[in-house]
């Protein structure tokens, strides 16, 4: 069963069950509800648009656009959907809130993922100092040549950093390091944070890429509920 799945070590002892699933994950939310020990009826995906917004949950589970999920239900599956873009997932054990944040090169340029984080600390008062962040399989620098929008939106919302590389006239981005920036500028100490090493273009077999496959590809799962 776990074969399926990567669990962020530095959730592994808290009271969330939190998970990366690769390809081999079956697209059926019963399975996915089963990984994390929940009921299938309790499982939120948003309708992902490359967005900046973060929805709060409460108890209505209707589908909504929003690009990042945050909730403080004990039992509630939230989640994102990715190819190659940034999964994240947060969670804050102190003041019992997870959330769930889809950072591809739009949404990081809006900077999304501290949007979800000013959520924490706006909503629920949470510290930086206390929130746990994974981030989950994603394009790497090698893999990901972009157009000076991306380096510019990017940098705008981040700030300058090594993410950025130019090769000869190319320029390539480290997208799940610019995020970590987000993070760490945030007030996120960097022992807080996990960062998977594998790329899912580099890896086609274990994870779906849409730049590996040129557009048409399936989605990986990004989850994470707080236990009852
Ligand atoms: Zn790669």
């Amino acid at each position: 069963m776990h074969d399926f799945v990567i669990r962020p070590p530095n959730m592994s002892e808290h009271k969330v069950a939190a998970f990366f699933a690769t390809r081999q994950m079956p697209d059926d939310r019963k399975v996915l509800a089963s990984y994390a020990g929940i009921g299938p009826q309790s499982v939120y995906l948003p309708i992902q648009k490359h967005t900046d917004i973060v929805q709060i949950i409460e108890s209505d589970l209707t589908p909504h656009i929003a690009d990042a999920v945050v909730t403080h239900r004990a039992g509630l599956l939230i989640g994102v959907k990715t190819a190659d873009c940034v999964p994240v997932l947060l969670y804050d054990e102190k003041r019992r809130v997870v959330g769930a944040v889809h950072a591809g090169w739009r949404s990081s340029a809006q900077a999304i993922l501290t949007k979800a984080l000013a959520v924490f600390t706006d909503r629920f008062y949470s510290n930086p100092v206390d929130i746990l962040i994974a981030f989950g399989p994603a394009i790497c620098s090698d893999c990901y040549e972009v157009g000076s929008e991306v380096i510019e939106g990017v940098v705008k919302a981040t700030g300058p950093g090594d993410y950025v590389s130019k090769r000869g006239s190319k320029y390539h981005i480290d997208l799940r390091a610019a995020n970590r920036l987000q993070a760490l500028v945030f007030g996120i100490p960097a022992a807080k944070i996990w960062m998977s090493a594998e790329c899912t273009c580099c890896r086609p077999e274990k994870y779906y890429s849409y730049r590996y496959a040129k557009g048409t590809t399936g989605r990986l799962y990004s989850m994470i509920a707080q236990k009852q």
